[in-house]
């Protein structure tokens, strides 16, 4: 089994980046891929190397990893390939043969001018995904925004949480001078951290208001997110928080607890969207389907958000075998079950958080004073 993790600097030529992971991954390697752009291949055929960048959330993230590697791998036989992001960090989980682990690039501060030097592709859970498609549809939220990247890793080590370990050391990135200027030169800018904490959320509610310029935020864990409430109110009343992710994982206070997570914050937290989303937010959150045995009922938070991303609850034993028969019975034959059970509902909630509280961004009367970005 490959236990080591290679760096970028120990591969020559130019390498072929492909990802599979969350926007996260994707920035940091597109950081990168920016500051060094000679040696990017956009098409795999010109490169010498195939990295997979890729997510371990659930096993079924890991199996749709390793589909990718292999549907690269039939067509191009000949590259050299590895897996990096998340997945090369679970030492647990054996790479296959044949592919090597290779630590996440990342270059600090790099604007991201280029976002096509690393292919997206199209998210798993997603039947006929068409790239054309409106912002707010399944799979596309906040792929086509702005990444600026603000932090990486968490701080905390909250025990069902694997980022502390895949994402590594946990940083904030705080030259806010270098920051604003990169807010400033891209439009739809959403601010990316594995968990931005508040001092940071509350110097980017100043200085969008300061620009008069929205942001969205993402991946605000509910403990953070009560702690910069009126901060984000405030930016929400002057129409510049344009979408807002609190991953609650559930509305059910025995599930909540089960996981060791915070009862009294999740539920500030849903209040909090409640709030903003009368006042023209766009409100997303995760949630945790099939958890041990508890109740599986996921109406409150369907009616409430705009867009409801779910995981299966997972052992984090990989087996090949089984990843196959959850992805056959979550994606694919399981279809019916959970159409009923989740995809129709969220449907009907996203059809009317784009007609009826989709806000429109930059409608703010310029204030005598501001600058304009
Ligand atoms: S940070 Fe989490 S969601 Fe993003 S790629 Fe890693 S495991 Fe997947």
């Amino acid at each position: 089994m490959e236990k080591s993790i290679k760096t970028i600097e120990e591969l020559g030529g130019r390498i072929f980046f492909t990802s599979t992971a969350c926007m996260s991954v994707w920035a940091d390697a597109l950081s990168w891929a920016n500051k060094y752009q000679e040696r990017i291949a956009k098409e795999p055929a010109e490169a010498d190397h195939i990295v997979i960048l890729s997510c371990q959330v659930t096993d079924l993230a890991v199996l749709n990893d390793f589909r990718t590697l292999d549907k690269y791998r039939r067509q191009y036989p000949d590259k050299k390939y590895f897996i990096s992001g998340c997945l090369a960090k679970r030492m647990d989980i054996p790479v296959p043969a044949g592919a090597e682990r290779l630590e996440l690039p990342r270059a600090d501060y790099q604007p991201i001018e280029d976002r096509t030097l690393i292919r997206f592709e199209p998210p798993f859970w997603v039947h006929d995904f068409d790239s054309e498609d409106k912002e707010f549809e399944q799979g596309h939220l906040f792929r086509n925004m702005y990444p600026l990247r603000i932090g990486k890793g968490c701080p905390f080590n909250c025990t069902y949480c694997t980022i502390r370990f895949t994402r590594g050391k946990f940083a904030k990135y705080d030259v806010y001078a270098r920051l604003e200027k990169e807010f400033l030169e891209h439009e739809d800018v959403l601010l990316i951290a594995d968990s931005p904490m508040p001092d940071q959320i509350k110097e980017w509610c100043r200085l969008a208001i300061k620009h008069n310029k929205h942001i969205s935020i993402r991946n605000i864990e509910p403990k953070i997110a009560v702690l910069c409430r009126d901060d984000l109110l405030n930016l929400a009343r002057k129409k510049l928080l344009k979408v807002f992710h609190a991953p609650i994982q559930s509305d059910n206070e025995a599930v909540l607890k089960d996981m060791a997570r915070d009862v009294e914050a999740t539920f500030a937290t849903m209040d909090l969207c409640r709030r903003l989303k009368v006042l023209g937010v766009f409100i997303a959150t995760n949630i945790i389907i099939d958890y041990k045995d508890f109740p599986n009922d996921f109406t409150e938070v369907y009616k409430l958000y705009d867009y409801v991303s779910w995981n299966p609850l997972w052992d984090r034993q990989w087996d090949r075998k089984k990843a196959e028969e959850r992805y056959a019975y979550y994606l694919e034959n399981g279809n019916e079950v959970n159409n009923a059970k989740f995809f129709n509902k969220f449907t009907e909630v996203t059809v009317h958080g784009q007609k009826e509280t989709a806000p429109s961004y930059q409608t703010v009367p310029e204030e005598p004073g501001v600058e304009k970005s």
